[in-house]
C-alpha cells in the first residue's frame, strides 16, 4: 500500500538535523534494552525522545499488538476507565487484524509506529530498515486513516538508519520513562505496578504491552489485569492519563491535510 500523500524528502542536512535531536538514544543502541532502566541513562537521552512530556499529565503506551485476543481486552478496560492511549502497532500484527486497526482509532485512541515485525533494527541495513518502517506506516495510515506521528522501535533499540528512516517518514522517536516489565515470564499484576509505581509522575511515559510479542505466553493477562491499578495510581496523584499526541510534542511537522 501507498501512503496517503507525496511527501518530500528531506535534504540531508535537514535529516542530519533531525537525527541529531535524537542521537542521544544511540547511546542506548550499542546495549542491552534494560539499561533503559537505569535513570542515569535515560536522563541523558534527550527528554522528547524518552518520551518526557507535560508536567501535568501522563502517558499511556501499548506495544506489540494489534493482536486480535488480547488487545480488544485492553480496549474495554480502557473504555470503561474512559482513558485514551497510545498504541505501538507493528505493521505484520496490523495485517493481519485490519478491523482492529481501525477500532482502535475508531475508539479515541492514537496509533503509532512499533515496525513492521519485531526484529532488532540494529541487525538490519538502511534500505531494508527504510523499506520495513515506510511499509508498516503506509498499511497503518491506510487501515486506520490516521496518519502515525511517533515511532519506537522494537527493543528500544535505535540504529542511525532507523532514526534517519524516520526523519524522512515524518515519524517522531520516543522510548519510555518507566514500564512494568511486564513481558516477563514471571510478571504478576501486583510487579508491574510496583515496577511502575517509582516512576508515576507529570510527564511520564508508561510503556506496557497489549500483546505477546516476544514476551511469554499470555503475559498480557498480568498486564490487563494492573491496569486498572495503574490509572487509580495515577488518578490518586492528580495525573491525567492520555495518548503521546497529548503529551509531546512531535519533532516533525504535523501531517498535511490531503
Ligand atoms: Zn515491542
Amino acid at each position: 500500500m501507498t501512503l496517503r500523500r507525496s511527501r518530500r524528502s528531506p535534504s540531508t542536512a535537514a535529516v542530519a538535523a533531525r537525527v541529531g535531536a535524537a542521537i542521544g538514544a544511540l547511546v542506548v543502541a550499542h546495549a542491552a534494552p534494560s539499561v533503559l532502566a537505569i535513570p542515569r541513562v535515560r536522563a541523558r537521552l534527550s527528554a522528547r525522545v524518552t518520551g518526557v512530556g507535560d508536567g501535568g499529565r501522563i502517558a499511556l503506551t501499548f506495544d506489540d499488538g494489534p493482536n486480535p485476543v488480547s488487545t480488544p481486552r485492553f480496549l474495554e478496560a480502557l473504555d470503561e476507565s474512559g482513558v485514551k492511549a497510545t498504541f505501538f502497532m507493528l505493521g505484520c500484527m496490523a495485517a493481519r487484524a485490519p478491523a482492529l486497526s481501525r477500532a482502535i482509532v475508531e475508539a479515541g485512541h492514537e496509533v503509532a509506529l512499533h515496525g513492521w515485525s519485531h526484529r532488532i533494527l540494529m541487525l538490519r541495513g538502511p534500505a531494508a530498515t527504510y523499506a520495513d518502517l515506510a511499509r508498516a506506516r503506509s498499511l497503518i495510515a491506510d487501515l486506520t486513516g490516521q496518519e502515525p506521528r511517533f515511532f519506537r522501535p522494537p527493543h528500544g533499540l535505535f540504529s542511525t538508519p532507523a532514526l534517519v528512516a524516520a526523519a524522512r517518514l515524518e515519524l517522531t522517536p520516543v522510548l519510555w520513562t518507566c514500564w512494568g516489565r511486564d513481558w516477563k515470564p514471571q510478571a504478576t499484576p501486583e510487579s508491574i505496578l510496583a515496577k511502575l509505581r517509582p516512576g508515576l509522575n507529570g510527564g511520564a511515559t508508561i510503556l506496557l504491552h497489549d500483546a505477546d510479542g516476544d514476551q511469554a505466553p499470555c503475559a498480557w493477562r498480568s498486564t490487563l489485569r494492573a491496569l486498572p491499578w495503574v490509572l487509580e495510581e495515577c488518578a490518586r496523584r492528580g495525573l491525567r492519563v492520555g495518548p503521546l499526541r497529548d503529551h509531546v510534542t512531535p519533532t516533525q511537522p504535523a501531517p498535511a491535510t490531503p
